[in-house]
């Protein structure tokens, strides 16, 4: 049974990264930690009572291709109904375009849970929100009263549409066509993996599809936005004739079964009819704000996994008998997580999920500011950090969101290993998780490329100058809080160095940087992750010593130090790869590899 983290949300939102200047950006809808609170506390009830009853049935089961649509498994078209009624889809959505404006902090709380209650069923929910921020900000006016209300409130979901068979992290090589037609184009081509790309949750679906308009010059320069509705709009809003585009089939695949990847072919007769969103071959900047919601998103969903698969072998462990205690000290059986090693497990299972929860909760704390601020340079820099946060957050989350799920699995043993237990599908749904919306590799080349070439890592360097200055503020400390705060500090020096390192081989030879761009990205995420999480234990000890007798804290304390005892000793390794690394790499022949 999946237990919403209220507490530590609770501690990550309001003590950790202090929520406090919200209340200020947010007046309009009347934000504080009480109000944030009740939302997060009835979106946990929502997710552990109407979708974690559907995730394990909803994996056996699957989604389903049939000749007039596909079909999502028993359960999910209610729990849909029920999710839209209680009006979550409108959470975040900005008020100007019918939503309730709640800050991103939290819709990123209220995504953690419903994506560990039920992935399959929240992937294509949180699309939604995206295509309604792309649709505001490239969509005309007569073109948002046509359908963005009907988004807003989730009586409609939206897809994106980018990849084709020859075009995955490539979009330059994308071919689907579009031929002006009046008001409209028709588009022609055919898009692969389309999550929630046909369904039977709504009676109609907005698709986002990048194509080339005729005569569009080659390359990512030549590529348009369209929104393509999978059923024609009549003229007083409601819904019309079939539109020339279908699912033809959906994928199988290792996880996510009740998330339907599809194969949507447009244009096998007349040609689909869409709409041109912006100016024509101004697509990907305009994707790009849908893109970058879902790279978020997916963060969140290695995250929410994470807690799932720690709250499941946590449990596991308290409960199955093994051995004697060891040194074999008394008799046996002990439960399992009386063994050092276990205990070590779960230790690493816990203190990375935090991390992760730090890390993604303040990407989003500065994606507010970045929006509401008054100051223009508070934004500028507030939307600098958050950019640059992203890819980590999606890269790091993700690929240690693996590790964390696999590790699940190890801990419950051979039982881990059999479906019954429900611990192998955490790791199957998240497998996905640094694949799709760019992989690792991608992420890393825009942590590289982009976000640090553009302004040469002057966003980093205020980051980790930031977290020192916070660090370093730490008074009266204990000696464990001492050392898990110098623990810390020495790998943000560390992340210092490489950062400097890896943007003069960048600015010689981008081939060598791009070499070691995983192991930076890597980097960062255990370090910024080890920094909160050395913010969290010294604020965990300020607060014990006011009660002494608060197991939340105790354990904070105790996984802080587990952190930088066991995690961050690594940083120094990662930090070696980045400086000195890239040669055996980018010096390598690839017919020996
Ligand atoms: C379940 C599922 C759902 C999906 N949902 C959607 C969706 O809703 N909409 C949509 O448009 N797409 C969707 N996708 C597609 C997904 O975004 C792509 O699979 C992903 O972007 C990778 O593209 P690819 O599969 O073509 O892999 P490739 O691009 O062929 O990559 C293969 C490998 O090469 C590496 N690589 C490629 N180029 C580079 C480079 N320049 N530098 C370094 N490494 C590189 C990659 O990192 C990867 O390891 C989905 C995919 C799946 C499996």
């Amino acid at each position: 049974m999946f237990q919403s983290p209220l507490r530590e949300i609770r501690f990550v939102m309001h003590e950790l990264l202090d929520d406090s200047a919200l209340v200020k950006l947010y007046s309009d809808v009347d934000y504080s930690a009480e109000f944030a609170d009740s939302i997060i506390e009835e979106g946990g009830k929502f997710a552990e009572n109407v979708l974690e009853p559907l995730n394990q049935s909803g994996d056996k089961e699957g989604a389903q291709w049939t000749p007039r649509g596909v079909i999502t498994p028993k359960g999910f078209r209610e729990a849909y109904a029920a999710y839209t009624k209680a009006g979550w889809a409108q959470l975040s959505v900005d008020t100007k375009s019918g939503g309730q404006g709640m800050p991103h902090l939290i819709n990123m709380a209220v995504e953690e849970l419903m994506f560990a209650s039920n992935m399959a069923f929240y992937v294509g929910t949180s699309l939604v929100r995206g295509a309604v921020e792309t649709i505001s900000a490239s969509g005309s006016p007569q073109q948002l009263a046509q359908i963005l209300p009907k988004m807003v409130t989730g009586e409609w979901m939206g897809t994106m549409n980018l990849t084709e068979s020859q075009a995955g992290s490539d979009l330059s090589l994308l071919r689907t066509r579009a031929v002006a037609e009046g008001d409209h184009y028709r588009i022609f081509g055919q898009k692969i993996f389309i999550t929630y790309g046909d369904h039977d949750l709504t009676d109609n679906i907005i698709h986002l599809v990048l194509a080339r308009i005729d005569g569009a010059p080659a390359g990512t320069r030549g590529i348009s936005l369209f929104f393509v509705p999978k059923n024609l709009i009549n003229a007083d809003g409601t819904v019309g004739a079939p539109n020339d585009v279908r699912c033809i089939s959906i994928e199988h695949k290792l996880g996510i079964h009740a998330s339907p990847t599809c194969v949507m072919a447009f244009g096998e007769k007349d040609g689909a009819i869409g709409y041109l969103l912006g100016a024509p071959h101004t697509g990907l900047s305009h994707m790009f704000i849908m893109m970058n919601a879902a790279r978020l998103s997916v963060g969140v969903q290695g995250l929410a996994q994470s807690e799932r698969a720690l709250q499941q072998a946590s449990a596991w462990a308290r409960t199955r008998l093994q051995g004697k205690p060891a040194g074999g000290k008394g008799p046996g059986p002990v439960a399992i997580i009386e063994h050092p090693d276990v205990k070590r497990m779960l230790l690493s299972m816990r203190a990375r999920t935090e991390a992760m929860r730090a890390l993604t909760y303040y990407a989003a704390l500065e994606l507010d500011c970045a929006h509401r601020a008054a100051d223009p340079m508070q934004r500028a820099s507030a939307l600098a950090r958050a950019e640059l946060m992203i890819p980590i957050v999606k890269g790091w989350c993700t690929e240690t969101a693996v590790d964390v799920t696999s590790t699940g699995i190890q801990v419950h043993g051979g039982m881990g290993f059999v479906e019954e237990t429900g611990a192998a599908q955490f790791l199957r749904d998240v497998r996905i998780s640094s694949i799709y919306e760019g992989t690792t590799g991608i992420q890393s080349n825009d942590l590289v490329g982009r976000k640090l070439g553009r302004d040469r890592g002057a966003a980093m360097a205020a980051l980790i100058g930031d977290l020192l200055t916070q660090l370093n503020a730490a008074r009266a400390l204990t000696p464990a809080a001492k050392s898990i705060r110098n623990a810390a500090i020495e790998g943000l020096t560390q992340l210092r160095d490489a950062t400097e390192s890896l943007l003069q081989q960048y600015a010689d030879k981008p081939e060598r940087a791009l070499s070691v761009s995983v192991p930076y990205l890597q980097l960062c995420g255990l370090v910024l992750g080890g920094a909160l999480a050395a913010r969290a234990s010294v604020l965990a000890e300020a607060a014990l010593q006011k009660s002494p007798q608060d197991s939340f804290y105790a354990a904070k304390l105790q996984t802080g130090r587990f952190y930088a005892e066991q995690l961050l000793p690594a940083a120094p390794g990662l930090a070696r790869i980045v400086k000195s690394g890239a040669g055996s790499v980018a010096d390598a022949d690839t017919a020996l590899i």
